[in-house]
């Protein structure tokens, strides 16, 4: 009885140091991954000065919505989170975590699977967000936007914070407005007159796909007629109330692909940085611009 306690003990005085060194090693695993610095793994030690280390913050807005049966609930999510990643390591920013809870359009609201939060609390919510995030110190902040129903309450909240604030910053921008209709045009790789923009259509897939090919099921859905293209190009906005006989997707979807995806996530990601590159080299010429 004595020797296997004695043995126990020996056991556990060895075990010790390899349980101590596995749990280094696999943390310098997942440091030397390249990753940017997320805000939710910022030691308490740390929190004091984040704002001084970070020139930038970036607050990436998703959705939970149906896009189709081919689609994830998350697609606006896994997009913005993946893009913000790489706009994160290439800006030095801190990354905040995807707010994935929003408001969505009523014309995906009734689909099962949505999660819809009313637009006025959505704005409240982004302003109080901002909120903390300023209050930590930080002066430029980047909300990276992922999901259309995003744009009324983000740029409300940005208004309202912007007021109530004498120094920061806050740019918006939404990932497939630096896709426009001529660049998809160029690139002409969907068949589209829109050049495949359209909720869930092939310009959204392929990219969701990039990021995510295991969650695309592109044998759940058919091809529907290409959505009209109602400016030729220029950037609209028209919402309908619930949309009859709709099936909450758009397009030729089975012209999407993970290598499209790839290539227009990149042309975003590049454009991206541009925007906030300038953004930060700029930011103290006087006026609005
Ligand atoms: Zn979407």
């Amino acid at each position: 009885m004595e020797e296997l306690t004695r043995r126990a003990v020996l056991r556990t005085a060895f075990a010790a140091p390899a349980l101590i060194g596995s749990f280094w090693s696999q943390t310098q695993t997942q440091q030397n991954r390249e990753q940017p610095k997320r805000f939710e793994e910022v030691g308490g030690f740390e929190v004091d000065d984040v704002a001084l280390r970070h020139p930038l913050a970036i607050v990436p807005l998703g959705s939970l919505e149906f896009h189709g049966p081919h689609n994830p609930l998350g697609t606006d999510s896994i997009i913005i989170s993946g893009i913000a990643e790489r706009v994160a390591m290439r800006t030095q920013a801190l990354l905040f975590p995807t707010i994935s809870f929003t408001q969505c359009p009523a014309h995906t609201a009734h689909f099962r699977g949505t999660i819809n939060i009313r637009p006025e609390v959505v704005t409240m919510y982004f302003a109080d967000v901002l909120r903390n995030v300023l209050h930590l110190g930080f002066r430029r902040v980047f909300i990276l936007n992922g999901h259309d129903g995003n744009i009324g309450p983000g740029r409300g909240a940005i208004a309202q914070v912007a007021n109530e604030a004498t120094d920061p910053q806050l740019l918006f921008a939404s990932w497939w407005e630096f896709l426009s209709g001529e660049t998809m045009k160029s690139l002409g790789l969907f068949k589209h007159a829109n050049g495949g923009h359209g909720h869930g259509g092939p310009l959204e897939t392929s990219a969701v796909a990039s990021f995510r090919p295991d969650l695309i099921h592109l044998e759940k859905a058919r091809d529907l007629p290409e959505p009209p293209d109602l400016s030729g190009g220029s950037p609209y906005f028209l919402q309908k109330s619930v949309a009859k006989d709709w099936p909450g997707y758009s397009g030729h979807v089975s012209e999407a692909s993970p290598d499209k995806g790839r290539k227009l996530v990149k042309i975003s990601e590049d454009g991206i940085v541009k925007l906030v590159e300038n953004w930060l080299a700029n930011g103290e010429a006087p006026g609005s611009w």
